[in-house]
């Protein structure tokens, strides 16, 4: 009984494995159908550039969709098709493509002429609002990217607590160089790595405990961003403030994603205090943008009138577009109200997709906090980040697939952000493309391996 049990379960499994092949192969025909311009794009630029590419996250199979140019909340592909833009730029682009008092700023700042090589207005201003903002910034200091925010909040963290090790989590992304899926990177940053399981709280506490005496920092995003949108339990947060704080190591909180979350950041949702936070993304209003901010003790390392002042260099930190495009993006766009109901929409939409997931009975569910999204092809709840096989693989890549051709584009891997000029109707349009795909292929979104 078993074994016919068995049998017609793996007869279903092949049925299913097949039909995805075979579903996957049609999008892809009909991708290609759809991209000519964006092919050829991608063939030309492969003579120059490694894969045709030069930022690892925008390649995707079959080949990536290339952008003309973006609208409010819309994106034109080379062959001019109009798409909803729920990618927003892997969370920088909260403001949309055209927000007019951001591009103001640029203008202005652009008028103003570039590349001053002094201190500008604008810098200050920003810091101003970033510190009255989060809770546990009382000092800041501007880079141009999340990666070397990163960088040098670790560095701050060995600097000050004259300790070696950094503790990160399994599945973690911290830029380029802290890159922490699966095995680790070759290419990272030759830190002394202690890495463990995202919200394992009784190890973590264990392991910060063991190697308090080297340990210079504990790095965690509070939610996993690029690892699937994993929230941490308030739980393993609240356990490392308490661990990291009785050992004396830095807590930072990597919030270049989650920053975004509130007016002061997922901290103040969370009511914890990290030592050192790191920002990026959308905080310099669309252009290139990093910061470290936390205690004044820490900070105060790089106060260039201290005698042994440690060195924080970087010819484009205070860039004015970055600076301007920031300051005026929070203190006019993104207020606090705004933020709050940025999250709650995001909130929404989530609990929707997954009425939807319930309701069709299929294998699939969305996680995340707030306006930033992931989509997984497995119920029940999701602590760690899964290790998916390649049938699960095809499943996000076919709903990723079907979705761009129906004019929704998103992350491949199913990471998706909802931007302020995003309407009730285009949120409505999204869910009901959706449902048509998981109706389309039942099938497959119900099965379970
Ligand atoms: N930290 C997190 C949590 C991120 O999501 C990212 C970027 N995706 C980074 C750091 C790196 O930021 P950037 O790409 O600006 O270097």
């Amino acid at each position: 009984d078993t074994l016919e049990k068995v049998t017609f379960m793996n007869k279903l499994d092949m049925k299913n494995h097949n039909r995805l092949l075979d579903s996957l192969n049609r999008v892809k025909e009909n991708f290609l159908i759809k991209n000519p311009n964006s092919f050829e794009r991608w063939q030309k630029a492969k003579e120059v550039m490694p894969g045709g590419n030069t930022r690892t996250v925008l390649h995707y199979e079959p080949f990536p969709l290339a952008v003309d140019r973006g609208v409010g909340t819309h994106l034109y592909s080379l062959d001019n098709d109009c798409y909803l833009d729920f990618l927003g730029e892997y969370s920088a682009g909260l403001y949309g493509h055209s927000n007019s008092k951001i591009l103001n700023a640029i203008k202005g700042a652009v008028d103003s002429g570039l590349v001053l090589g002094a201190p500008n207005k604008w810098e200050g201003l920003l810091a101003e609002e970033l510190c009255s903002r989060f809770n546990s910034i009382d000092r800041v200091r501007f880079t141009n990217s999340g990666t070397e925010a990163n960088l040098m909040a670790i560095g701050a963290a060995r600097a000050f607590t004259g300790r070696d090790k950094v503790m990160v989590f399994d599945g973690s992304y911290h830029g380029g160089v802290l890159y922490f899926k699966d095995n680790s990177s070759p290419v990272n940053a030759p830190y002394n790595i202690i890495k463990t399981g995202y919200n394992e709280v009784a190890r973590t506490v264990e392991l910060i405990k063991e190697n308090a005496a080297d340990l210079a920092a504990v790095l965690v995003e509070p939610m996993l961003g690029s690892g699937g949108c994993i929230p941490a339990s308030i739980e393993f947060l609240k356990s490392i403030r308490n661990a990291t704080h009785e050992s004396g190591v830095c807590l930072i909180f990597d919030e270049v994603m989650t920053s975004r979350s509130s007016g002061g950041g997922l901290q103040e949702l969370l009511q914890i205090n990290p030592d050192i936070t790191t920002l990026g993304k959308y905080l310099g209003g669309g252009a290139s943008f990093g910061a470290f901010g936390g205690r004044s003790d820490i900070m105060s390392l790089w106060d260039p009138t201290a005698p042994d002042a440690l060195a924080h260099a970087g010819t484009f930190n205070n860039n004015t577009i970055s600076m301007s495009a920031g300051f005026i993006g929070l203190t006019e766009v993104f207020t606090k109200t705004v933020a709050r109901d940025l999250f709650n929409k995001g909130e929404n939409f989530k609990a929707t997709l997954n009425e939807l997931c319930k309701q069709h009975d299929v294998n699939l569910q969305v996680t995340g906090v707030g306006s930033i999204l992931g989509l997984h092809v497995r119920d029940g709840a999701i602590l760690h980040p899964p290790k998916y096989s390649n049938f699960e693989l095809n499943k996000l890549k076919l709903i990723h697939l079907e979705m761009s051709l129906k004019g929704f584009l998103f992350a491949q891997r199913g990471y998706m952000t909802l931007n302020i000029e995003m309407e009730d109707t285009h949120l409505e349009q999204f869910v009901d493309a959706f449902e048509d795909v998981i109706v389309s292929y039942k099938d497959i979104f119900s099965s379970r391996v």
